[in-house]
């Protein structure tokens, strides 16, 4: 699979069935500066940097890199891409740890028999919800844990459409993860209420109206049992 933009200025560049099987999606936002959300497992950076030129951007202005939780599949690439750009590496407070420990079954590395890097973190989430001012746009990043105690979602509105990153929204709710159902119940009722437009997902891809998106995270829910 190609490259491809989601709506205006959003493309995923990464992803199972784009770079690697390991790979969670990893979205490109261009807002002016260039934000990537998610890294991939790791085994795919040159892929993803290829991608990111195949559309006309240079790689080496990306600024910013969002961690939308800490296993490996979404934070694999985070060190090289660090290394390589020199990118801003968020990730919310609780899920650091793993990252800066390179702890294997926090990462969940050893699900995917492999191990992680200690990496550094540049910024830490420690909100319910904060804002990046980016330009014209504003990214707004919700703690919606459930999936990992940090896990975040973020979503930003841009001409007349609500987008929605919500990665690993599915689970899987492990005790091993420290993931916790009441609190992915909140999280879920928060992100329905956004009523977004369109949800960038971590591993099925892009749902793509209110209802598309309301319908997929409440089967999730049914799923869980918690409606
Ligand atoms: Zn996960
Ligand atoms: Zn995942």
């Amino acid at each position: 699979m190609n490259p491809f933009e989601v709506t205006k200025g959003i493309f995923m560049v990464g992803g199972p069935e784009m770079t690697d099987g390991r790979d969670a999606c990893v979205y490109l936002l261009n807002l002016g500066e260039l934000i990537l959300i998610d890294s991939g497992a790791g085994w795919s950076i040159d892929q993803i940097q290829g991608n990111i030129e195949k559309l006309g951007f240079d790689g080496s202005k990306l600024s910013k890199l969002i961690l939308t939780h800490c296993h490996i599949d979404h934070i694999g690439g985070a060190h090289q891409l660090r290394k390589r750009f020199g990118i801003t590496v968020y990730i919310h407070k609780l899920d650091a740890p793993p990252l800066e420990t390179g702890d294997p079954v926090l990462t969940a590395a050893t699900w995917y028999n492999t191990t992680f890097p200690p990496t550094s973190v540049d910024v830490k989430f420690n909100m319910s919800k904060e804002v990046l001012t980016i330009g014209d746009n504003k990214l707004i990043c919700l703690h919606t844990p459930g999936h990992t105690p940090g896990s975040i979602s973020l979503y930003l509105d841009r001409e007349g459409e609500r987008i929605l990153f919500g990665q690993d929204l599915h689970g899987p709710i492990l005790k091993e993860f420290g993931s916790d159902l009441t609190q992915w119940d909140l999280s879920t009722q928060e992100l329905l209420k956004l009523d977004a437009d369109i949800l960038c997902e971590g591993h099925f891809g892009v749902y793509r109206s209110k209802k598309e998106v309301t319908n997929y995270i409440r089967s999730l829910r049914v799923q869980y049992k918690v409606e």
